[in-house]
Order: structure tokens, then sequence, then C-alpha cells
């Protein structure tokens, strides 16, 4: 498989989401060690200086205060702040910029629960983030997985983003991604 990044881009081609390899392969890492439930954590990253790009470059196991089940994942909060406040000293500063978790359907889009809990995230002030990013992983037919990679702008409905740059990966190893402009 040759997967260097994913870069998911808005429907206008403005804005754009970086996910590095090592990032996804973390968070397949997190869901082999139980495969029969959901999970997932939060993503941590920095934008670029224009607000115009955000790079994952973590994706945290889940907080021992999560919830799991086959088909559902309630993130819990215990050492995410001590988290946060280490990244945000570090050098590079990052900082949280949304959520991951699997879905062991193959469902691609956000649950009406997933929503529910990205707006409470935008409004968050602990997380000083009005557009969380929402990465979902879900399993496709023949053992292949897909990403998917949603943006919800301060409590609006969620924008999906879709895979662009598509020669920096083996597109049926990870997603059926579509060019922007081809559709
Ligand atoms: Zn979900």
């Amino acid at each position: 498989m040759i997967v260097r990044q994913l870069i998911f881009e808005d429907a206008a081609q403005v804005f754009r989401v970086v996910l590095a390899q090592e990032v996804m392969e973390s968070m397949f890492r997190l869901f082999d060690t139980n495969p029969s439930q959901e999970t997932g954590g939060i993503l941590i990253g920095s934008y670029s200086p224009d607000y115009t790009t955000a790079t994952i470059v973590e994706a945290t196991p889940p907080p021992t205060d999560s919830t799991f089940g086959r088909d559902w994942f309630h993130r819990g909060t215990d050492g995410l702040e001590e988290i946060l406040l280490a990244r945000w000293d570090s050098v590079p500063q990052t900082h949280y910029l949304g959520e991951w978790h699997v879905h062991t359907a193959n469902v691609p889009w956000p649950s009406p629960q997933d929503k529910n809990q990205m707006k409470r995230m935008a409004r968050d002030r602990r997380y000083q983030c009005a557009q969380p990013l929402l990465i979902i992983l879900y399993p496709k037919p023949e053992g292949k997985w897909g990403v998917s990679c949603s943006i919800f702008s301060n409590g609006k409905s969620p924008a999906d983003l879709q895979i662009v740059d598509d020669a920096e990966f083996e597109v049926t190893e990870f997603s059926d991604a579509k060019r922007s402009g081809e559709e």
C-alpha cells in the first residue's frame, strides 16, 4: 500500500485537511486491539497561518473513561486536558482539531449522535475549536477501509470533505476517492 497522506478538500476547494499516514496507522492499530468494538479519540494538529489547511498529526487512544459497544462509542475525557496542555506547550505547538472514531458498519457519514456530539464540541470552551473535524474509519467490501472527513462549523450542519490528490495513495486500498471536478 502506498499511502503517505490523505488530503481532504471542501466543495469550494478553499479548506483542506491533511491526514498523515502514521496517524491513520495509529487509528487502525487502536481498532485492531479489539475489532469487535468501535473505538476513537481526539485529533490533534494545527492550522496553517491563514486557517485554510488543518494538518492532523496525532489521533489519541480512547480516554480510559470512554465506553464502547459493537456499533457505538462514547469518548470519555480522562487525561485529555493534560495531553492538550502538553501539546500546547510543545514545539511545534499543536492543539485539538476534532474527533475520530470507527464505524464497524459500512456507514461513512456521521450518525445523529455524532452530530450532537460535534455541535457540543464546537461550543465547548475547553476545546476552543469552533469548527471541529470528524474522521470516521469504516469498513468496505473485500476487507478494504474507507476514511471520511466532515467539518462542523459553528453549529451548522456538517460539510463532507472530498478526498483529493489520489496520486498519493492507492485508491482501492483506502477509499473510492473522487477527485473534485470529476463529479
Ligand atoms: Zn459515529
